[in-house]
């Protein structure tokens, strides 16, 4: 631990609350002796929330619910058993950190205290990395080649960001993994577990999930605007969704849906290159001279027909307009 709490650092919490050390009972505060009446709030404004995590001692209480769930087997923790596992002698004390997480990270239960969902979250991250490691990998060589410019690839790993694109900057992927996916990782690795993640992620965001938070969004065709003559699928019209809610987007082309699709998964598997073991920006669906026919006029389609060779068949799809595969037939010669 490396601050020792005392009175005056109460002041310091940015919803400006001081602790007024009028707890009725500085000794041990359990389900069994807590005030009936004492109930968490409803509803916790994330700066508040957060700003109660600024304190290594309260980091210390949730890394306690870790630890005692891996022991037991049951969420609920007793009062005496968290301020043993953080080893702070008074209680007053404890009590007062731990209230400052109760409503949105931590709530009182029958027996103790329990996680809220967005206390396992924060957990979660801690655990992963997300809010303290700054590992990097990279550039390291990709063997691909740009599909926008056919330049050499290179991909890197910062700030949590994997990003895979050419000596002239197109970005060909990026996708957002917590520090401990990199913790002895390479960088072949990352892309291989970004790509899995973000097939993951496609399912839920056609469904009109966000994959990051849940929360409802509106996924949508667009055309690009640049006409840099590349008149592919991937580069003309793409699939794009923003949630609201937790500010992730995603923006691919419009062939990704069929990547996703296990009818696809099948043909590619009897062409003898399995999905997964292949960069997904190279493959056909994203690059080839896919024919594309709208079904509505204007930028905007809401429903987009497209044909692509993949090895020797033809596929035809029609995407509706949340991005699912709605039709399929393969031709082949
Ligand atoms: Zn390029
Ligand atoms: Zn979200």
């Amino acid at each position: 631990m490396d601050d020792t709490p005392t009175d005056s650092d109460a002041g310091m919490d940015a919803d400006g609350k001081t602790d007024t050390g009028t707890d009725p009972d500085p000794d041990e505060f359990t389900a069994e002796n807590a005030d009936a009446d004492d109930a968490a709030p409803a509803r916790v404004d994330p700066a508040d929330a957060f700003a109660a995590l600024g304190n290594s001692i309260r980091v210390d209480i949730l890394r306690a619910f870790l630890e005692h769930q891996q022991a037991a087997a049951t969420p609920v923790v007793q009062f005496s058993t968290l301020r043993r596992a953080v080893g702070l002698r008074d209680s007053g004390q404890f009590r007062y950190h731990l209230e400052q997480l109760r409503g949105a990270f931590v709530e009182k239960c029958d027996g103790g205290y329990r996680l809220t969902y967005a206390g396992s979250a924060v957990l979660t991250a801690i655990v992963a990395g997300t809010y303290t490691d700054t590992d990097a990998l990279g550039p390291t060589p990709v063997d691909s080649a740009c599909t926008f410019c056919g330049a050499a690839v290179s991909a890197t790993y910062r700030d949590g960001i994997l990003t895979v694109s050419c000596e002239n900057e197109h970005p060909l992927f990026v996708w957002a993994l917590p520090p401990n996916a990199a913790a002895g990782a390479s960088i072949e690795d990352l892309i291989e577990l970004a790509t899995t993640l973000a097939f993951q992620s496609y399912e839920l965001v056609v469904n009109g999930t966000c994959s990051e938070c849940y929360s409802s969004i509106s996924p949508e065709f667009e055309s690009a605007d640049d006409s840099s003559g590349d008149d592919t699928a991937g580069q003309s019209v793409r699939f794009t969704a923003a949630c609201d809610a937790c500010g992730a987007a995603w923006s691919v082309p419009v062939g990704f849906a069929l990547l996703t699709h296990p009818e696809i998964e099948r043909l590619y598997h009897r062409q003898d290159r399995p999905l997964r073991t292949q960069y997904w920006w190279e493959l056909d669906p994203v690059t080839s001279a896919v024919e594309l026919e709208f079904e509505s006029s204007g930028t905007d389609p809401n429903r987009v027909r497209l044909s692509v060779d993949i090895g020797d068949t033809t596929v035809r799809a029609t995407l509706d307009e949340t991005g699912s595969v709605a039709e399929l037939e393969f031709t082949t010669d």
